[in-house]
């Protein structure tokens, strides 16, 4: 001994400890990803845990030295294994596209470490290194897919597995070479002081990554329910909650550099007649129609939502007043001329009207709905299908 007595403690019951505390972080990711969407990502860092988990299980019991080959293999082998499967998950999650090499070199390293370094030719320090060097492997890629997350709301929680991560890789880089006698002989302490301290940072590396994992189940079903409550279930479009929440985060993310300069309002013509002719089922389907043509006109600088009942808005940013016109009465005559094929074999016609307000910049959103309601309601006084400039914009 060489007076280090911090953390010195036993590794077997670590082991042990980790491999129950990982099958239960498994379970509680498992039966987090049980009712919900996005279960495939859940799933498969659950069997990471669990895999891991199986092979801390075996290395805490004694074996025959007959069987230690068998424990060998099992143990290398579920190292990449559950590197596969933590991958698979991380990738599953970001809905990233797998990538097939990458998981083929990953469980190369421990195959080759079993061949050529168990049974070929025996090398434990080779063995180890090898399969090591695999792992290596796998936290740059985790460091990699860590860096590129898919929506802003996960940003925070991959840089901070991002952190941990390269922590980890430090330590286990230094607990590997040590254990292979590759560090110099002033950085080598205790084999048994390595030990310790690799065991407990790996007790609190897979820690960190259950918590992770579970903040990112959370996350996403936090995101979900916003989506849910943002959108009309009928249509898919934002509902007049989602419109407002749009508008208020594109004032506060975007600083305001996109401007609203155009707001139109739309609304089906004696939409209630369609509803009492041909019932209520056809009439849900004259709005998904209607709401799926809307979708045609999607862009970046637009914003289409379902304001309520038959009534739909589309918000447009930095596009001149011209073109708001140009764009409502190619909307007016797009309707006008086609007829709606129903799944009662029916088809109806159908008209809208269109109220189109500039936004002045001074002006309140709220206010600016109302002056767009305005020409909408002038528009309907007029005879219905057409398309009606609000007041205050129109120059007599
Ligand atoms: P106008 O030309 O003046 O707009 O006449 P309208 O009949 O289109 O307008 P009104 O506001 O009188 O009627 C709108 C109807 O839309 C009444 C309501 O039953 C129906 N409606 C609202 N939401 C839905 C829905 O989700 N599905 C169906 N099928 N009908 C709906
Ligand atoms: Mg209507
Ligand atoms: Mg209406």
């Amino acid at each position: 001994m060489n007076g280090i007595t911090l953390l010195t403690v036993d590794i077997v019951t670590i082991a042990f400890a980790r491999a129950i505390m990982q099958m239960m972080l498994g379970g509680l990711l498992l039966y987090m990803g049980i009712r919900q969407f996005n279960q495939g990502a859940a799933r498969w860092w659950a069997l990471g845990f669990f895999v891991n988990g199986l092979s801390l299980f075996a290395f805490s019991f004694d074996v025959p030295e007959a069987w230690s080959i068998v424990r060998n293999t099992f143990n290398h082998l579920s190292m990449g294994v559950a590197s596969v499967f933590f991958l698979m998950g991380f990738w599953r999650f970001g809905q990233q596209p797998i990538n097939s090499w990458l998981l083929i070199v990953l469980m190369a390293f421990p195959l080759t470490s079993i061949i050529a370094w168990e049974l070929l030719w025996p090398n434990a320090r080779f063995r180890v290194l090898c399969t090591a060097s695999g792992q290596v492997l796998y936290f740059i890629a985790l460091q990699q897919i860590l860096a590129q997350p898919f929506r802003i709301e996960y940003a925070r929680i991959y840089r901070r597995l991002r952190y941990v991560v390269v922590v980890y890789i430090i330590i286990f880089v230094w607990a590997y070479a040590s254990i292979a006698q590759l560090l110099p002989t002033t950085a080598v302490t205790s084999l048994n002081y390595h030990r310790s301290i690799f065991s407990i940072a790996s007790l609190l590396f897979m820690l960190t990554l259950a918590v992770g994992c579970l903040a990112l189940k959370f996350t996403s079903l936090a995101i979900r329910n916003a989506d849910l409550a943002m959108h009309d279930w009928l249509t898919g479009l934002l509902n007049r909650r989602g419109f407002f929440h749009e508008i208020e985060s594109n004032q506060q993310v975007k600083g305001g550099d996109r401007k609203i300069t155009a707001l139109l309002a739309i609304d089906i013509d004696r939409f209630k007649k369609i509803n009492d002719a041909q019932g209520h089922a056809a009439g849900d389907q004259v709005l998904q129609y209607v709401s799926e043509r809307l979708k045609l006109y999607d862009s970046e600088n637009r914003i289409i939502a379902r304001m309520g009942g038959e009534e739909f808005l589309i918000t447009l940013f930095d596009t001149s007043q011209e073109d708001a016109i140009k764009l409502a009465e190619e909307l007016r005559q797009q309707f006008a001329q086609n007829r709606v094929a129903l799944s009662n074999q029916q088809s109806v016609r159908l008209t809208i009207s269109i109220g189109v307000h500039e936004v002045s910049q001074q002006e309140h959103i709220e206010q600016s709905l109302a002056h767009a309601d305005e020409a909408l309601y002038a528009a309907k006084r007029q005879g219905r299908n057409r398309v009606i400039l609000s007041k205050t914009e129109q120059k007599d």
